[in-house]
Parts: C-alpha cells; structure tokens; sequence
C-alpha cells in the first residue's frame, strides 16, 4: 500500500516537471519569434530579457520546489513522520490543543523553509531584472506580518474544527458549515482587516481617467467608489488588475503600476474586463463550486477516517488525527492532479466571457490587445507556453491567442459597419 501511495505521489511530481521542462523549452526555443499582432511592439532586447527572465525564474522556482518536495517525501515517507506524530501528542493530553501544535508545528518549518527563497526572488531575481522595490525592512514586515496571520488562522481554524469533531457525531457536517462561514466571513473582512496591513487602497487619483472610469463604470450600471488603485510599486514593479469580493465588498483594483505604464484608453479596456467578471458573477460562481466540492471532499475524508484505513496508507497501524488529516491532504494532490485542468479551462472560459464583456462595453476590440501587449512586454512574460502546458495549469488564455481573439473581433466589427 505504502509503495502504492508513494509511486502515485511520484508520478504526480514527475509529470508536474516534464510539463514545466517542455515549456520551458519550447519559450526559449521560440523566444525571438514576433507573434502575429506584436509586430513593432516587441524589440530583440525585450524578447531577449523575457527569454532570459523566464528562464531565471523557472530554475529557481524547480530547485525550489525540488527541495522541497525531496524533504517532504523523507519527512512523510519515512519513520520522521509518525516520530513526530507522537512527539506532538505527547506534549499534551488535550485533542484540541494537539491539533493546533501539530499544524503550527508544520507551519513553521514550511515557513523557515520559504524565507530564503523569498529573499532571493526579491532581491536577487526580481532586483536584477529591475521589478524589485521592495526594500529589506518592507520585506521583512511582510514576513512577520503574515507568519502573524498564519498562526492566528491555523489556531482558529484547527481549534473550531477540532471542538466540532469532538462535540457532534455528524461532525462533518458541522465542520463543512464551519469552514464555509469561515471563508465567507474573511472575504468580507479581508479588505477591510487584512489587505490594508500591507497596501494603501484609494480612489483613482488622475483626474481625467477619474472621470473615464466614471462614465464607463456608470455605463455598466456600478458604483465608481468599487474602482479603487493599490500602491503595488512600494513593492514591486508588476503590473496588474483584479476583481475580488462578493456581495457588499465587491470591487475592482487597479496597480497603479498599471496606470503608470499604460494610456488612459488601455487602462479603462483592463477595467471593462475586470467589470465583465463582475457582471457574469465569476467570483460567485467559483466560491459556489468550491463550497460544493469541499462538501464532497469532507464527506469523504469523513467515511475513510471512519473506516480506520488511512495509517495503511504508510503502512503504520494507527495515526493521531490531525496526521489522518495530513495523510488525507496528500491524498488528496494526487487524486485532483487529473482535474487540474477542468479548473484551468473553467478559469479561462472565465477570462474569454470577460474579454467579451470588454468588448461589448468599450466597442474597441483593439484597446484591450493594446493592454494586454504592454502587460506581456512590461512584465516580461513569456509568450510561447508549451500547448500541452497552457491546456493543463494556464488560468487565462494564452496572451498570443486573446490578442488574436480581439484583433478578430475587430475585422468583424468593422465588417458589420461596412454592411
Ligand atoms: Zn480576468
């Protein structure tokens, strides 16, 4: 059974890698490419520094994630895992409390593990291709501040969780219910409790797109007091933009990055789309299909704990458990490794209808091409996936293919015009 779950979690690992080295290939292979509808836009030093970034970051993210998972599998595979299970549930006779200090207790390792890897992603690879601002002390208060959150959330989480399991029979039930009012409750706190412990949030402050984002925003029927820009650059060079919240805390964020590096046509065609994941409820409807599958999920974890099966899975006879849970957790990356890609094409059947949305809003097809070219050049991303990569994790189209997709919408557009 052990060798079973061990050859699954490998395989998982090894086609994760040889999708990665393929498009890692393939971007380097086609790095002086111009893609059609790029042309003028992209110069031999800008697809020689995208090549070159590109390149930087996947070495570094797959030594990181090598160690990583290498520990993991000595620390889960071998007597290391079950030494600490009971190491944890001798320091105290209480189920909630052993529940707490073994996940906080995975926490901090995980977290010493990552802080090198952030320094070095920020002051070294992000510092030498020009995107850091970030400095050593911000750096360092982020550390903290999440660490912070971190403890605080496990602690709530596990201790809630764990009191439910204890207090009801159906237990799962209960814990399902727990953790959905949970997620809910912080989406609606976060923007006002823990999004502002790292960024500024004001209304856009230019006041002839103030006025663009007015009109377009009134013209599709919300508030402009939801558009708001976040001072990204106190960190890093990036540009982006993002619609979050459900309910009452619905709202559109714009790096003010983002308004630095484009026009004022550009910025309001990123905003359309950002208000056409609004309009199609986007957000909504993936917290629903969470909320659904996590009730599964439970459901199930809930009948193979009963069934006393797990500790086979590491060929242990018995296991506290929060390790039952861990062992569940594993279980569940390499069963949903196969789904990964459902969730990608959802996501970016998502991003196609807000493009859509875009579109129909600002009747310039054109504008959000402009957009989308500027933020492959400025954030140097690499323009040529591997296929079979994109079709697996992309969670939006490839950029070649939506700029193809618009520049199309317009040929029709002025078609139509001509009849
Ligand atoms: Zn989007």
């Amino acid at each position: 059974m052990k060798i079973g779950f061990l050859g699954g979690y490998l395989l998982v690992l090894v086609f994760g890698y040889v999708l990665q080295y393929l498009n890692l290939k393939h971007n380097w292979e086609w790095r002086y490419e111009i893609p059609p509808g790029f042309e003028g836009e992209l110069s031999p030093d800008v697809q020689e520094k995208t090549a070159s970034y590109n390149l930087a970051g996947e070495k570094v993210s797959l030594v990181e994630s090598m160690a990583e998972e290498g520990l993991f599998l000595i620390f889960f595979f071998s007597v290391l895992f079950p030494l600490y299970d009971r190491w944890i549930s001798s320091l105290s006779d209480s189920f909630i409390l052993n529940g707490v200090l073994f996940f906080l207790g995975l926490l901090v390792f995980q977290t010493l593990f990552k802080i090198p890897f952030s320094y070095h992603h920020t002051f070294v690879l992000e510092e030498k291709f020009g995107f850091n601002r970030s400095t050593l002390r911000l750096w360092l208060s982020d550390l903290v501040k999440t660490a912070l959150i971190s403890v605080v959330l496990i602690s709530f989480l596990t201790t809630g969780a764990f009191w439910l399991v204890q207090a009801t029979s159906l237990w799962w039930l209960w814990v399902w219910v727990f953790l959905t009012l949970v997620s809910l409750f912080l989406m609606v706190i976060s923007p006002y409790l823990i999004e502002p412990l790292f960024f500024k949030f004001k209304p856009v402050d230019d006041e002839e797109l103030a006025t663009g984002v007015e009109s377009i925003v009134g013209r599709a029927g919300l508030q402009v007091s939801r558009v708001l820009q976040v001072d990204a650059s106190r960190r890093s060079g990036h540009s982006n933009a993002y619609f979050t919240g459900i309910g009452k805390v619905k709202r559109i964020v714009l790096f003010d990055t983002l308004i630095e590096q484009m026009s004022k046509a550009e910025i309001l065609a990123v905003l359309a789309h950002e208000i056409g994941h609004w309009k199609k409820r986007h957000i909504l409807k993936r917290l629903l299909l969470t909320v659904g599958s996590s009730f599964v999920g439970i459901g199930l974890a809930f009948l193979l704990i009963q069934s006393g099966f797990l500790p086979t899975f590491l060929g242990l006879e018995s296991l506290s458990f929060p390790a039952q849970l861990m062992v569940l957790s594993v279980l569940g990356k390499i069963v949903l490794f196969p789904v990964t890609p459902l969730s990608a094409w959802l996501s970016r059947r998502h991003e196609r209808e807000a493009d859509l949305y875009a579109v129909s809003l600002t009747e310039k097809p054109l504008d959000l091409a402009s957009a989308l070219i500027k933020l492959a050049r400025e954030n140097l991303a690499g323009l040529f996936p591997h296929p079979l990569y994109a079709w697996f994790y992309f969670s939006h189209p490839p950029l070649v293919e939506r700029v193809g997709f618009l520049r199309g919408l317009q040929i029709k557009e002025i078609k139509t015009k001509e009849q």
